[in-house]
């Protein structure tokens, strides 16, 4: 029942050209703008309660009739989109959000973290760009949802247009929690490292198997409440995802490397050549932003895939390398992986089957 004084709160998400329902109440009024998805939030103000002859608190029949009708209204509501609906989550107060269409529509319930050359703009046909807010503040930019190669795909600028964000400044965990709001399931990510291994050549690419986590102030959960949750990351990544993309690679010839143990590092500075020489005992290239990407995702009990393009040898290599030669490679990675991921994504089944991945919170809770 609510108290004197207390509010009605919903929110809804109107796309461009629709208005959001019910238009009344203490409604405000947006416009929604292009390419933008603009939450509406309503209040419903109760009247305040009133003493009876008897003496007791009494509702007003006026509060009890905007009250029953919007509780109506919104299993109405609930109802009507009860088959679109995605997710209803926590944001401020009770939220729905109706997104189902856009989670149906993604066959492939895909998602690509990275960098903007990532994708080709000429196979890569945006259809949505979509602003969400999340428990966790911003995502790093809006999603761009679209198709490639046939593919539905919902692509996220890791360090948001314009590469803004450093990664010890990317919120990742909004970044996660948008894509699992979209209906993502599994997630590419695609980045640029270091090599701490002879063998591990600028211009290869990393199917990583392993990570050694050694940042120093992210955050590294979703679960930091009441509720204790400890998820498994013995194998971090989805073997699945990993077997396919090492296929699709050998095929494309692609220098490859199938398994690879990433050090991740707080950044944004470089390691010390005595730090290097120390991460070349136990791993074979050097990064900044896969934790806690990877583990965020898993505790969503996503799919999640590191593509790791190798730049340069890191500072324990005698002989630095030059930048010319090092924009070269980056040029040439980007290339490697886009056309990578443009060949593989047909072949990843839609329906998750193969792996654990999705059963990480069965046991993961005590
Ligand atoms: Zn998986």
């Amino acid at each position: 029942m609510l108290k004197s004084g207390e509010r009605w709160k919903s929110s809804w998400l109107c796309r461009e050209g629709e208005m959001p329902t019910p238009m009344r109440g203490g409604l405000k009024e947006k416009t929604c703008t292009k390419d933008r998805v603009i939450i509406f939030r309503s209040s419903f103000p109760t009247t305040p309660k009133t003493k009876g002859k008897a003496g007791k608190v009494r509702i007003p029949r006026t509060g009890f009739i905007s009250a029953l009708t919007a509780i109506l209204f919104g299993v109405g509501i609930f109802y009507f989109h009860k088959k679109r609906l995605a997710s209803i989550v926590r944001l401020t107060g009770i939220e729905f959000i109706s997104l189902g269409k856009y989670a149906r529509s993604m066959a492939s319930r895909i998602g690509i973290i990275g960098g903007t050359g990532v994708y080709d703009p000429k196979i890569f046909d945006i259809k949505e760009r979509i602003s969400l807010s999340t428990p966790y503040g911003p995502p790093s930019d809006c999603v761009q949802v679209g198709t490639m190669d046939g593919v539905e795909v919902a692509f996220l600028a890791r360090h948001g247009s314009g590469h803004v964000l450093p990664p010890h400044m990317v919120n990742y965990r909004a970044n996660i929690w948008a894509l699992k709001q979209l209906g993502v399931e599994r997630i590419v990510s695609p980045c640029a490292v270091g090599s701490l291994k002879e063998d591990y050549r600028p211009g290869d690419l990393v199917i990583v198997d392993q990570f050694i986590d050694l940042t120093k102030r992210r955050d590294y959960t979703f679960y930091d409440g009441a509720r204790a949750v400890h998820v498994s990351l013995a194998d971090p990544f989805c073997g699945e995802m990993n077997a396919i993309f090492a296929k699709e690679a050998k095929r494309l010839k692609i220098p490859h490397h199938v398994g690879g143990t990433y050090v991740c590092i707080e950044g944004p500075r470089f390691s010390t050549r005595a730090e290097s020489n120390m991460f070349r005992n136990y791993a074979d290239i050097i990064g900044m932003t896969l934790v806690p990407e990877c583990q965020l995702a898993r505790e969503l009990d996503m799919c999640y895939t590191s593509l790791a393009t190798i730049t340069d040898y890191d500072v324990w290599a005698p002989e630095p390398v030059d930048l010319p030669t090092v924009l070269r490679v980056m040029s040439e990675n980007v290339e490697k992986v886009r056309k990578l991921i443009s060949a593989t994504l047909p072949k990843i089944p839609v329906k998750r089957g193969k792996c654990a991945c999705p059963h990480t919170l069965k046991d993961a809770g005590i």
